[in-house]
């Protein structure tokens, strides 16, 4: 649409100029008066006129009244001649001023040769539109070539280590890159190899934008930042002509970083088949290959990459002399998601209430982003409810927002629905309670929650790095707590229970064929799971065993969950009166926290059961 309205600009303006030009040498001369010889002579005898200018055989009469008029003379004979012809009288003659003009070349030649060339120039100026056109056109497509880098310069918001939280190990690795970019010489001297080539690794939000542009703000250099997937445009030969372009830039800029985001969407390995030999992508992979080996040894250029799936890089990048140091950006745990939500919490105003400490507990798996995100939920509900400070209870509504999604209190439970959501979570809280070694409940609650009816939240006081079978066994009956409560209570079963016996199932799945757990089936793991590239997960498991071993690990699976079942069941027929108990407080509360909760069970001094392990 701005394009069309620009051409149509153009042409108008075309169209004007062309009249305009036109009015200089037609209706400019027309304006003024015409007059006869004899009118002219009359006038001069009767002393009208103070000057004649005399430009071939046109004459331009200047009148005593300010006016113009124009007159032409006879071709042949001069001007005076003329006059005396018509009868002018010498003495009113000798008052006028004569001004004789040469003919001007181009306005004479221009007259007579304009209207022949109009056509030509009309159609010219069609063409020169046309070609406008086409040329813009081809100009977006030549810069389509330009690398869409962006420079971030130091002074606006510079970001340094102090900004990332945690990630120790990582951050000492890379104090070396920064050293380099610092003190270049000191290593050049010595004739040591500088890295060319970081990759960064971790899941996504673990922190490794932040951490990339943490080197470059601590060691004051410029920082080229680029994302893979903005290399891979459907237009061939633009991706390694940018790659060209974004190294050009940044030896000009050395010493400096540049930094390509999601690498893998380029540096996925080549002929990988399925996802289309894209041969786009493998030009701008080539391309980069080749620029790194290009550099010197003092080029003080250091790429750094990033990716989440190291797995699927092309090892050509992975080479020495290329991404050859890898560091690992792990999710946090306890103590640095603390420190990141201490990051994050500056410039909010917290409640002295506020434990940061008790929400890193209640935090596990969350990634630096999570947090984040989570910190400024928390502020954006407190404002929502007019709150001028952040309170701890904010912060927790939004750690379960976060991770089922916003409460549905306006969500219309019958009576009956309500008693049997509160007798499901109590058995699951309950089993939990019951077991010795298994993880504090944290939260019981019956308010829906995203697709959970209610839920319950059992949670490690430490981070966990190992499982054992032990925890799993504990896991398989919590989960089983609210079917076998519902069976119990109500001899009927309802549709709540489905989502529990769907992750029972997967885990007793993977006790069996992934982590050998199985005493029947030993130590071996079944299924190989192929990675189909263009989706980049799991989608399809081979079997790499027999149809009768098929049989025996479902066995195996339906074992785990029968125990399982059975121990839930026991417990919660011998401990009915505390199911009970936390049912009706549920239904009257709806939520517990984990100090209720326990104070709750705490009278009936209820024993630990030790899991029976098969
Ligand atoms: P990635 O690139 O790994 O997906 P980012 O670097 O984009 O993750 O992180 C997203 C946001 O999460 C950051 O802008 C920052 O606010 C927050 N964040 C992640 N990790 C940390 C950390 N270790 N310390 C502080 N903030 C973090
Ligand atoms: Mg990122
Ligand atoms: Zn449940």
């Amino acid at each position: 649409m701005n394009a069309l309205s620009k051409h149509f600009f153009w042409a108008i303006f075309a169209l004007l100029t062309i009249a305009f030009v036109f009015s200089l040498f037609y209706t400019g001369q027309e304006a003024p008066e015409v007059l006869s010889l004899d009118q002219l002579v009359a006038k001069i005898n009767n002393n009208e006129i103070s000057k004649i200018i005399v430009s071939g055989n046109d004459l331009k009469i200047e009148l005593k009244r300010n006016g113009k008029a124009v007159s032409k003379k006879e071709s042949e004979s001069g001007l005076s001649e003329t006059l005396k012809n018509y009868g002018v009288e010498p003495m009113a003659l000798q008052k006028v001023s004569l001004e004789i003009k040469e003919e001007s070349g181009a306005r004479f030649w221009l007259a007579i040769l304009l209207p022949a060339l109009l056509p030509l120039i009309i159609i010219g100026v069609f063409f020169w539109l046309m070609f406008r056109q086409a040329k813009t056109g081809m100009g977006q497509a030549f810069s389509f070539g330009k690398a869409n880098i962006k420079l971030f310069t130091q002074f606006k918001d510079r970001i340094t280590f102090k900004d990332v939280a945690g990630l120790k190990e990582a951050k000492e690795e890379l104090l070396e890159v920064v050293d380099f970019l610092k003190n270049p010489k000191k290593y050049l001297e010595i004739g040591a190899k500088i890295p060319r080539g970081v990759l960064l690794y971790g899941a996504p939000g673990t922190g490794k934008t932040l951490m990339a542009r943490a080197v470059a703000g601590e060691a004051n250099v410029p920082f080229f930042h680029i994302s893979g997937s903005e290399f891979v445009e459907m237009f061939v030969g633009v991706g390694s002509s940018r790659v060209r372009d974004l190294f050009q830039t940044a030896k000009k800029a050395a010493p400096c970083i540049v930094f390509i985001d999601e690498i893998d969407a380029i540096g996925r390995e080549r002929g990988a088949g399925i996802g289309g030999g894209h041969d786009e992508r493998e030009q701008t992979l080539n391309q980069i290959l080749v620029e790194m080996d290009g550099f010197d040894r003092d080029t003080k250029v250091i790429i750094m990459a990033a990716t989440n799936r190291p797995d699927i890089l092309d090892p050509a990048l992975l080479r020495p002399g290329r991404f050859d140091r890898r560091v690992i950006l792990d999710l946090p745990d306890i103590s640095e998601r603390e420190e990141i939500l201490k990051i994050h919490s500056r410039g909010k105003i917290l409640a002295r209430d506020v434990h940061l400490r008790r929400v890193a507990e209640r935090t596990p798996g969350f990634s630096g982003a999570d947090l984040a995100n989570l910190m400024n939920e928390s502020a954006l509900l407190a404002a929502k409810k007019n709150q001028n400070f952040v309170s701890q209870q904010n912060i927790f509504e939004s750690v379960e927002k976060v991770l089922l999604g916003p409460e549905r209190r306006s969500r219309v439970f019958s009576k009956k629905e309500k008693e049997i959501t509160a007798y499901h979570e109590a058995g699951h809280s309950l089993i939990a309670a019951s077991l010795k070694g298994s993880d504090p409940v944290h939260k019981v609650s019956i308010v829906s929650r995203g697709r959970a009816g209610g839920y319950t939240m059992k949670l490690p006081i430490e981070e966990i790095y190992l499982r054992t079978k032990s925890q799993f066994l504990i896991d398989l009956a919590v989960m089983l707590g609210g079917y076998a409560s519902e069976e119990i209570i109500f001899s009927d079963l309802s549709t709540g229970a489905s989502n529990d016996l769907q992750n029972a199932s997967s885990l007793a799945r993977k006790l069996v064929t992934k982590y050998g757990m199985s005493k029947k089936l030993g130590p071996i793991t079944f299924g190989k799971v192929e990675e189909m590239v263009f989706l980049g997960r799991e989608i399809a498991t081979e079997k790499n065993y027999s149809e009768s071993m098929a049989k025996e690990i479902d066995k195996e699976v339906k074992d785990f969950i029968v125990k399982a079942y059975e121990t839930a069941k026991k417990i919660i027929s011998s401990r009915r009166s505390v199911l009970e108990k936390i049912a009706k407080t549920l239904i009257e509360k709806e939520t517990l926290e984990r100090e209720e909760f326990e104070s709750l069970i705490k009278k009936f001094k209820l024993k630990p059961i030790p899991i029976a392990i098969k």
